[in-house]
């Protein structure tokens, strides 16, 4: 389908220059959002609310480390009074950051807290509705009559809140729909965006305005189409440009959730939505705020990158997952090739068997063999080292053109040529040719060659500063012309340490890779972290945006109050056991209430039901309840084998 740049201009001010979309400004206590405010950070705390000197401490300790909101859970009323003696304790202590109620399912708690907090959070899947998980016929009179039951349920909310001056985030997330949206929108971005719209309508009709919206799933592609679809909608019915709370929730913990998170959150600070972040993961929420704070700080000076070409005709959905069509060369691009991943030796002094550990290969003295592991990368970039031993049957080597006219004769040796030479017409290998290409160097002569080549496959590459677009750019570029050529997405990357190099690579690629732009990633460093890290933070960006699954996914909540076990501790268990099940969805849940809808799509759950309790699902069905939390890790292998997901780990090594 194609999309007019007139009506892309209302999912965000501009597809190739970087600018922050004007959003009303709220007030939150003493910290305003929106507006021409900088990107707000924010974090939840994981104690139990009722303990007040526990959360005090938590809280202090999240803002020193630079959180601006703190969002602390009131599932009843009496969490929701005790936000008073929280409050209280920090003003004492010289802490005047703005708390946020967060409400489910109990408009009385929600009521009280807006009294006593500067902002509530009521999540539209369960304010007014219980979840039973039911398919409902409804009329637009039936329809209609809901409508109004929510708006008297409500209204009450609203009311205290412009009294009090509270703001409020209206916050959808994809996995706790309610039943009454799933049945007339189903599973959707669209079914996430309405759901909030119909409690915004009511907001506006009562002229309340203090609100903030977020749209999360824990799945990025979804989370980025919803946010995507919101701006739309609220341009396109007249409603007000409500700043946007941007987070992926359940990420999980480590490399995971960083890079899941930058996902999500940096393919749409790269379009400029976004005034506020939470990096959720299941981790300390104190750790969480420099990872945000990261993402963040990248465009504090992004404005006055060099410039893109203007796009006229945008031939990209951004509300759906298209893939780009390319034609097949090799085992790169068409329509059944995973993404392929390239990883950079050239560096290297000496390639050595050994070198290859960390790409996914491991060679076997006794056996003679190679074992391949499922983030064994697919080429390795050799740039002018030769290799002296038989490399694995399913990998593939790049070099330099010129080392290549030395090395052609061997198997699986492939060139990355310039542009400029590629188009003098330099010798190529019959079969795969890279060909390192900018988007300045898109031009006819340039596109007249490759659609007849059918060697080719692009390098591209960018030093601009905002590199997404840059290299959206070109896709645009080739779509436009009718070139089907594989392009793999490179990006260089210097001195960063470890955790810049995931959040910066999962945005600057993961933004394309959501979109169904791109056959491969190659990403070339200099001191910035192991071959390992490098390979595996290839490998993770593919599984974040669901266009490579390599390995078992973890969806798991990052704790607050309600939480009934370490969850930390728990996810490591679990993730000892099943990390070789490539492909399964594990959700890991703190609590029963809002465990099992905010796990989406996971085909297994373990979800604390109580102290010491556990309540294990298959989909969205229970199937164990109430396991002591000493069996329940082996109880949910057991469930896993009983629906034949389970692998040996033997078979897999
Ligand atoms: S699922 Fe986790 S984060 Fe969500 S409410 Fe329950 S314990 Fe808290």
């Amino acid at each position: 389908m194609n999309q007019s740049i007139d009506a892309l201009k209302q999912y965000c001010n501009s597809l190739v220059q970087y600018s922050r979309r004007q959003t009303l400004e709220v007030n939150i206590g003493d910290v305003p959002m929106g507006g021409t405010n900088p990107i707000r950070i924010q974090s939840m705390t994981t104690v139990d609310t009722m303990d007040t000197q526990g959360s005090i401490e938590q809280v202090i300790r999240m803002v020193d480390a630079g959180c601006e909101y703190v969002r602390i859970t009131a599932p009843s009323i009496k969490e929701a009074q005790n936000l008073a003696e929280i409050r209280k304790g920090l003003h004492l202590r010289g802490y005047k950051v703005p708390l946020v109620a967060d409400i489910h399912f109990t408009p009385n708690a929600a009521e009280l807290a807006a009294r006593i907090v500067e902002k509530v959070r009521i999540n539209p899947g369960n304010y007014a509705d219980k979840k039973r998980f039911e398919t409902i016929e409804y009329t637009e009179a039936s329809y209609q009559a809901e409508l109004n039951r929510i708006r008297e349920k409500f209204l009450p909310l609203i009311r205290i809140c412009k009294e009090h001056g509270t703001a409020m985030r209206i916050g959808t997330n994809h996995g706790s729909l309610s039943d009454r949206i799933m049945s007339r929108y189903g599973d959707s971005p669209m079914g996430m965006v309405e759901s909030a719209l119909e409690f915004l309508r009511i907001c506006e009709d009562e002229q309340y305005f203090n609100i903030v919206l977020s749209m999360k799933s824990s799945n990025p592609q979804v989370m980025v189409q919803a946010y995507r679809l919101l701006v739309q909608k609220l341009d396109e019915e007249g409603l007000k440009p409500y700043p946007l709370h941007l987070g992926v929730t359940e990420a999980g913990d480590g490399e995971d959730g960083r890079i899941k998170s930058s996902v999500g959150i940096g393919t749409l600070l790269e379009d400029g939505l976004g005034d506020t972040i939470r990096v959720s993961l299941t981790e300390e929420p104190e750790a969480e705020v420099p990872v945000a704070r990261e993402l963040a700080a990248r465009y504090e000076h992004r404005v006055g990158h060099t410039p893109i070409a203007p796009i006229v005709h945008y031939p990209i959905t951004p509300f759906e997952y298209n893939r780009r069509v390319t034609r097949e060369v090799l085992n790169i691009g068409g329509t059944h090739a995973v993404p392929r991943v390239i990883t950079d030796l050239s560096g290297r002094d000496k390639i050595t068997v050994a070198s290859l550990f960390a790409v996914g290969y491991q060679y076997s003295v006794p056996l003679d063999k190679w074992n391949i592991t499922d983030t064994a990368c697919d080429y390795i970039f050799l740039g002018d080292h030769a290799v002296d031993f038989e490399i694995p049957g399913t990998l593939g080597l790049l070099y330099h053109h010129a080392t290549w006219l030395t090395q052609r004769g061997k198997d699986r040796t492939y060139p990355v040529i310039p542009v400029s030479e590629y188009l003098r017409g330099v010798e190529q290998s019959p079969v795969l040719n890279f060909v390192r290409v900018t988007p300045e160097d898109m031009d006819q002569a340039l596109l007249v060659r490759l659609k007849q080549d059918t060697t080719a496959v692009l390098l591209a590459t960018t030093d601009n500063a905002h590199a997404m677009a840059a290299l959206r750019r070109l896709f645009v570029e080739l779509i436009n012309q009718g070139c089907d050529v594989p392009v793999i997405i490179g990006r260089q990357y210097q001195d960063l340490n470890g955790e810049q190099l995931q959040l910066y690579a999962a945005t600057d690629t993961g933004g394309l890779l959501v979109d169904g732009l791109g056959d491969g990633l190659f990403l070339e460093t200099v001191r910035s972290g192991s071959d390992k890290l490098v390979n595996d933070t290839a490998f993770n960006i593919l599984q974040a945006t669901r266009t490579r699954i390599s390995k078992t996914e973890y969806i798991s909540c990052p704790s607050c109050g309600r939480t009934l076990f370490d969850l930390q501790e728990t996810t490591a268990r679990i993730r000892v056991r099943t990390s070789h099940l490539k492909g399964i969805k594990i959700g890991i849940m703190g609590c029963i209430v809002n465990g099992p809808g905010e796990m989406a799509d996971a085909d297994y759950g373990y979800v604390g039901s109580g102290p010491g309790r556990i309540t294990l699902y298959k989909g969205k069905e229970v199937v164990r309840k109430n396991v002591p939390t000493v069996e329940a890790v082996d109880e949910l292998i057991n469930l896993i084998r009983e629906h034949g997901d389970w692998i040996e780990q033997e078979s897999v090594n």
